[in-house]
């Protein structure tokens, strides 16, 4: 028997696949999907068979070492051409991103399944009530795990064994990383809107057929209660569903209620996890063991080989569009999954990106609004100062200070927020004024206080701070600017008696830390909670009453065409943090921009207000969602050929752009114009044709590799989300 051809995608960066050569008895075991480990150069890596050419040469092909478990099913293999395809990044790393790293290396404890077999079963072989029951289940869940076929005589299962219906496969299992106890509840009645939502979305669902609702409910509208119910509505079907969040939402407090819903038969998938608990998981997810995968970004990967929700909450998040390797964004592929699994997506959001929004006008979401709170607790009253006509010894406006002071008195909790990260103060050249900069990535350095360091938030360097300035030697090098831990000495003079606690990504960086303080506020032990708004989001603070945001719209300034809606979105989502519990919510914001469109319509919750002056400007620039961008970055240990090589891919795109309507911006040196020793020019694509984009984009980074080679690299960003 000749050896078969396959042809193999590996995890390396050509966009190309290779073939090689498989004994013939290793064909029962292979089909597209299959993972296996191949001799690539001098090294062994996985690959995964992505076809099974019939006209190919064999001279000089390598052979399959060997099957590794888990082969990819065919709505992820579709996804990762589609990935490969859109994001133009290589096929074989786009399908390593969907998988976990420890899958197929590590030993793991087995168990048996049987599952059904791909293809037409002829189902008057079937005899008796007891096998045609079987084969329906089967059919319906297409892997079931042998614990759960106590009702059945090892004599049916055999049957549709026999009958080529089914096959009994081993795969490796694991317990829940964190199984606990849980004591179920009951699902609350449902308000009148949520009850509305649930109808819609769950009616599509169980059609089975393809559809993107953008569920657009105010904070505290109870979405995670409406996701929770059509989770529900899918039990019995066999099909799975996927629940995307924010790696900072991914608190206890979240995943209890969906424990305590829906038992065991929950995943986790979060950053904490060694590769081998998430492959575990991984796994569990692909046994059929479960009926929910929650998790943030990576989740959208989750094998369910069955799949019938997919949703998106806070689909507005910036943390859902990965910035390295494959730059996909999970919202975006979480509609392509469910259109390729004939799925529901919900994209839930009290501050939906204008994307999204646009999507929904244009007729191609569904648009489910609800727009009062739970049990029509009302908005919060937000006020505005202006902080250049107050005092300025104090972060604090007077009447900010007043406020909390109500609050501690009726023994209310306030929560204060501040747009930074960290305490992060650059320290500045009192004499020449300039920053103290990052040798590296020309960013200013931030002095963490408690180190009594400086680092750099782009790279690993640190240093102490010098006494002298590295520009002009002055002595008089002091901070700028206002941390919260200076914050924190602050409040802590002005409110002596409260008890107060700092929540920012540098104190609460373990999860343990960050659920401790969580669990604090919960119970009550704190009066003030000071932190960044990066962190307050998401989060159901029932206590608290008051929130106090200052420097909210310190991001205005940063060159970045969606820091309107950025604005627009913090402060709202800050606001929502306010009147979750029984009592109002106030929110006093401190701002130098208090006539600020983004700043006017969150004062009243009017997004549409908003929308309709963020949609005016983008349209009048040609900026998404009204066209698209592609960014082409090139970066180089040489200034110069970085520069050079940004010109050559300028120039190819020029050549082909004649008479397209296309626009070029730059090239220009980043933002942060060096990052880790490497030069960085960057531009910009805007064009309503994907296709124009795309064929651009492959030609600008074919005409610099063709010139420079391996000595400059070039990333295509489809998409672009990070501009600096
Ligand atoms: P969102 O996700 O929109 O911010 P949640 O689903 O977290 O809102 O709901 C906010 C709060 O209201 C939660 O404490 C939740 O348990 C509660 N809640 C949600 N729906 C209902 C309901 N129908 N009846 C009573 N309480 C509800
Ligand atoms: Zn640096």
């Amino acid at each position: 028997m000749p050896d078969i051809i396959v042809e193999i995608a590996v995890p390396v960066s050509v966009q190309k696949t290779f073939h090689y050569l498989a004994p013939e008895d290793m064909r029962g075991s292979l089909s597209v999907g299959s993972r296996l480990l191949v001799p690539f150069g001098s090294r062994r890596v996985t690959g995964t068979v992505v076809g099974f050419p019939d006209k190919a040469g064999r001279a000089g092909l390598k052979k399959v070492i060997e099957v590794l478990g888990d082969p990819l099913s065919p709505g992820l293999m579709k996804l990762a051409r589609w990935m490969s395809d859109y994001y133009l990044h290589p096929l074989g790393l786009s399908i390593e991103t969907m998988v976990p790293r420890a899958l197929g290396t590590a030993r793991v404890r087995t168990t048996r399944f049987l599952q059904m077999r791909s293809g037409d079963h002829d189902v008057n072989l079937i005899r008796g009530p007891k096998q045609s029951e079987l084969l329906f289940l089967l059919c319906d869940r297409q892997v079931v795990p042998f614990d759960e076929l106590g009702g059945y005589a090892s004599t049916t299962i055999k049957a549709l064994v026999d009958r080529g219906m089914a096959e009994i496969v081993e795969k490796a299992i694991e317990q829940s990383p964190d199984e606990q106890l849980f004591v179920p509840d009951r699902p609350p009645d449902l308000m009148p809107e949520q009850a509305e939502a649930v109808r819609s979305i769950s009616g599509t669902a169980a059609a089975g057929t393809f559809e993107v609702f953008l569920l657009h409910g105010v904070t505290g509208s109870g979405k995670t209660e409406v996701y929770l119910h059509c989770i529900a509505a899918l039990a019995g079907t066999g099909k799975g569903a996927i629940v995307l969040v924010p790696e900072i939402a991914l608190t206890p407090q979240l995943l209890g209620r969906f424990r305590r819903r829906f038992g065991g038969r929950v995943a986790v998938l979060h950053s904490g996890l060694t590769d081998r608990e998430r492959a575990d998981e991984y796994r569990r997810i692909s046994g059929g063991l479960v009926d929910v995968a929650i998790g943030a970004r990576s989740a959208v990967f989750a094998p369910f080989p069955k799949l019938g929700l997919v949703v998106v909450d806070e689909e507005h998040e910036n943390s859902y569009k990965q910035d390295d390797g494959l730059r996909y964004h999970a919202r975006d592929v979480a509609v392509v999954r469910a259109k390729f699994q004939d799925a529901v997506c919900v994209l839930g959001s009290a501050t939906p990106s204008l994307e999204s929004y646009y999507n929904a006008k244009a007729g191609k979401y569904r648009y489910v609004r609800i727009a009062n709170r739970v049990d029509h607790r009302p908005m919060p009253g937000v006020s505005i100062i202006d902080v250049r006509t107050q005092p300025r010894e104090s972060v604090y406006a007077p009447a900010l200070i007043a406020a909390v002071q109500q609050r501690l008195e009726k023994k209310e909790q306030s929560l204060l927020l501040l747009n930074r990260r960290g305490f992060s103060s650059v320290l500045i050249c009192g004499d020449c004024g300039k920053a103290i900069q990052c040798p590296s990535c020309s960013v200013s350095l931030t002095f963490h206080k408690s180190e009594r360091k400086l680092k750099c938030h782009y790279c690993d360097f640190h240093r102490l701070p010098p006494d002298r300035c590295p520009v002009c030697s002055g002595v008089n090098v002091k901070p700028l600017g206002t941390g919260t831990q200076k914050v924190e000495e602050e409040v802590a003079a002005l409110f002596p008696n409260a008890r107060i606690a700092r929540m920012d990504s540098d104190n609460t960086r373990g999860r343990d830390a960050h659920d401790r303080l969580l669990g604090r506020v919960d119970r009550g032990e704190v009066d003030i909670l000071l932190g960044t708004q990066m962190i307050a989001k998401g989060h159901d603070f029932p206590a608290v009453t008051l929130v106090g945001a200052v420097d909210a719209d310190v991001g205005l300034n940063l060159p970045d065409f969606r820091s309107a809606e950025k604005t627009f979105q913090l402060i709202t989502q800050a606001a929502g943090r306010a009147g979750r519990g029984d009592a109002a919510g106030e929110v006093i914001i401190q701002t130098m921009n208090p006539g600020h469109y983004s700043l006017r319509h969150s004062m009243t919750h009017d997004y549409d207000g908003f929308y309709g002056e963020e949609i005016a400007y983008r349209t009048e620039l040609g900026y998404p969602p009204v066209r698209r961008v592609v960014k082409i970055e090139v970066k180089s240990s040489q200034e110069k050929t970085a520069a050079d090589a940004a010109k050559v891919a300028k120039d190819r795109v020029r050549f082909l752009l004649k008479g397209k309507e296309t626009t070029l911006l730059g090239p220009a040196p980043s933002p942060v114009a060096r990052v880790r020793g490497k030069y960085r020019f960057q531009m910009l694509l805007l064009s309503s044709k994907r296709e124009t984009l795309r064929m651009l984009a492959i030609e600008a980074r074919k005409a610099v590799e063709d010139k420079y080679g391996r000595t400059v690299q070039v990333i295509v960003d489809v998409d672009p989300l990070n501009l600096m």
